[in-house]
Parts: C-alpha cells; sequence; structure tokens
C-alpha cells in the first residue's frame, strides 16, 4: 500500500492527463488523496493482525476519499478482497481469491465487462493471468504474471470506444486514450510486484 501510494503520487500527472482527455481530468489527484489517506490511515493502525484487516482498512479509506466512479469501484474491491484472507501472509492461492474477489467487487457495482473501457480491462486479464500462474508459480511469479496482463490490458484499451463511465459520453471520440482507471490499475498491480520483490 506504501509502494502504491507513492507509485500513484509519481503517475499522478500521467493519470490526470488520460482523464482530462476522455473524462474530467480528476483521477489523478483522486487516487493520490486515497493512497495518501491510507498511508495516514495505516500509520495510525498500528500493525493490523491479517491481510484482511489491512484491505478493509485501505477500503474504508478509499470509499470516503477518493469520490468519483473510482472511489467506489476501488473501495468495493478492496472491501471484497478485505473478506477472503484472515491471516498474515498469502500464498500464491490466496492471491488469487483475493484478485477474483476484488475483480467481482467491481463488476457487481459497476456492471462492465471487458472491451467497455474501463479499469475491467486491466483487472480481468490480470486476474486469469493469476489463476494461471497459481499452480506453478510462488507469490512473486503469481504478482508478475497479473501485473504484466493488467500492463497489457491497460495499453489495449487504447483504441476502444468507452461504453461505460464519463469516457462513454465522447461515444467514438473517446477511441485513442487509455483508459485512466485500468491504468491506475496496472500502476497498483506493478507497484505489488515492486513491493514483493
Ligand atoms: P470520475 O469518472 O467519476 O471522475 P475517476 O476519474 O476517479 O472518476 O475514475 C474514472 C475511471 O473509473 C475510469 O477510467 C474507469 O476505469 C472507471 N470506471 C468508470 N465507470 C466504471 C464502471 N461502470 N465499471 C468499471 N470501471 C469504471
Ligand atoms: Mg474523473
Ligand atoms: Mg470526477
Amino acid at each position: 500500500m506504501r509502494q502504491a501510494a507513492s507509485d500513484l503520487k509519481a503517475g499522478r500527472d500521467e493519470l490526470t492527463e488520460l482523464d482530462r482527455r476522455i473524462g474530467d481530468g480528476d483521477h489523478g489527484s483522486n487516487m493520490d488523496r486515497g493512497f495518501t489517506a491510507v498511508v495516514a490511515k495505516l500509520d495510525d493502525a498500528g500493525s493490523p493482525e491479517t491481510v484482511g484487516q489491512v484491505l478493509k482498512l485501505v477500503a474504508t479509506t478509499l470509499m470516503s476519499t477518493v469520490g468519483g466512479a473510482s472511489g467506489p469501484l476501488y473501495g468495493t474491491a478492496f472491501l471484497r478482497a478485505s473478506k477472503v484472507v484472515d491471516r498474515a501472509t498469502v500464498d500464491p492461492a490466496c492471491l488469487v481469491s483475493l484478485a477474483e474477489a476484488a475483480t467481482e467487487g467491481i463488476v457487481a457495482r459497476g456492471r462492465a465487462h471487458v472491451g467497455e473501457k474501463t479499469m475491467i480491462d486491466a483487472w480481468q486479464p490480470a486476474v486469469e493471468a493469476a489463476e494461471q500462474a497459481a499452480g506453478s508459480g510462488d507469490v512473486l511469479d503469481v504478482l508478475r504474471a497479473a501485473a504484466e496482463a493488467a500492463e497489457a490490458g491497460a495499453v489495449a484499451t487504447i483504441p476502444l470506444v468507452a461504453t461505460k463511465g464519463r469516457a462513454s459520453y465522447l461515444g467514438e471520440r473517446s477511441a485513442g486514450t487509455e483508459d485512466p482507471g485500468a491504468r491506475s490499475t496496472a500502476m497498483l498491480l506493478a507497484a505489488a510486484v515492486t513491493a514483493a520483490e
């Protein structure tokens, strides 16, 4: 979470520029504000006993600080993920369950499917890659597979026409710009890899 906060701060202008082109230009500041608040909450929380407790704190903080469409979506993702792990460490199978629960939460809330130019275009391939990597790999292999797939999924949103979220108001003009939420998802998963390395 601390690595994510640092990377989202560094990526703030990039996310803002993407959202300026096909949205309302606030995704960088939304994510930076949210994860800055997460770090402050973690500093206050002492040492949570389980991964689930950390994820729940992240969820409630993002829900109350990010705003926009992405706040409730990321909030729900972390809340669902928080419910599947009640211990201090994760193994590959657990990581897959976390990613599946997070993605199911985003779909339950936002009703987007792959190809609609949203963060789901990064999450869904990440989950599938994690599922495939889990059998043979360790935690870092699973994270790397997920992050690589999210990166490719985010880049693949560039030519798409948005049919969900604010970018859909632009119709055909949304094509040619990467989806900001798919980019922030790729940043989050890349931060998980960096933190685990
Ligand atoms: P807002 O659009 O309200 O300003 P943000 O700019 O923070 O919120 O987030 C925009 C991102 O939210 C989009 O780039 C997209 O990835 C994601 N998003 C919007 N609507 C949906 C949805 N229904 N399902 C999944 N993701 C969505
Ligand atoms: Mg926005
Ligand atoms: Mg907004």
